[in-house]
């Protein structure tokens, strides 16, 4: 890992929110957290978190709208929701709205644990790259802070975004096709109905970041036919 992942939990019972922080903070993640719906909501769609866990019952917003919430902005954030023990029903609702998986209370640290590490080993590249990349003569993204220094602008990256750029930077000398950033980045298989718009999106907005005319990119090109490639000092 180039840097620790953090994990939003929402959840409203403090004495599992507390005991979740420890938990996550002792195996080596960052952990924040949120106690009603509407916090955890806004928390959830600011696109800072590697993971969120999600309670289904919450003061204000359920976990299930916000599920559905997050879904319709950011459909590759990782999420695991907290079941009440024998709710199939809400395992199923819950997987039906987009989380990557469950977790029944009262659970286990080990299974929880083992979970977590499963949906992240799922949602990031596994590759190891120096943590900055070095575009042009002033501009330095920090892949370990998703932050970059663009001239005299500060900027901050989502974790999504991040990821492209560290993967397009570790492949500089080639373009890179959607369908490898669906496959490498998002995790979908190749054989499945891919949808690259998503990409198109992501790129647009990492442009939108970096470039001083994003309609006349001098970064993040387009290979006509082949992809995206990223200039890299
Ligand atoms: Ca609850």
């Amino acid at each position: 890992m180039t840097r620790k992942p953090t994990i939003l939990i929402v959840e409203d019972e403090e004495a599992i929110r507390a005991g979740l922080i420890d938990v996550l903070l002792y195996h080596g993640y960052s952990a924040e957290s949120a106690k009603d719906g509407d916090q955890g909501l806004k928390m959830a769609l600011s696109g800072q978190y590697d993971l969120i866990l999600l309670d289904v019952m919450l003061p204000g917003l359920d976990g299930f709208t916000i599920c559905e919430r997050i879904r319709q902005q950011d459909r590759e954030q990782a999420i695991i929701m907290l079941t009440a023990k024998n709710q199939d029903d809400d395992i199923i609702q819950g997987l039906q709205l987009g989380a990557d998986d469950y977790v029944s209370k009262p659970f286990s640290v080990a299974q929880l644990v083992l979970r977590i590490q499963a949906v992240l080993r799922r949602a990031h590249i596994g590759i190891e790259t120096d943590n900055l990349i070095r575009l042009g003569s002033d501009h330095v993204i920090d892949i370990r802070n998703m932050s970059g220094r663009l001239g005299d602008r500060d900027i901050v990256f989502t974790r999504r975004e991040t990821d492209i750029l560290q993967y397009l930077s570790a492949n500089p000398d080639r373009p890179v096709s959607r369908d490898e950033l669906l496959n490498k980045i998002w995790g979908y298989a190749k054989n499945i109905d891919l949808d690259t718009r998503t990409v198109d999106i992501h790129i647009a907005k990492i442009r939108r970041k970096i470039e001083a005319t994003p309609s006349k990119p001098e970064f993040l090109l387009t290979v006509r036919g082949a992809g995206y490639r990223l200039v890299v000092e």
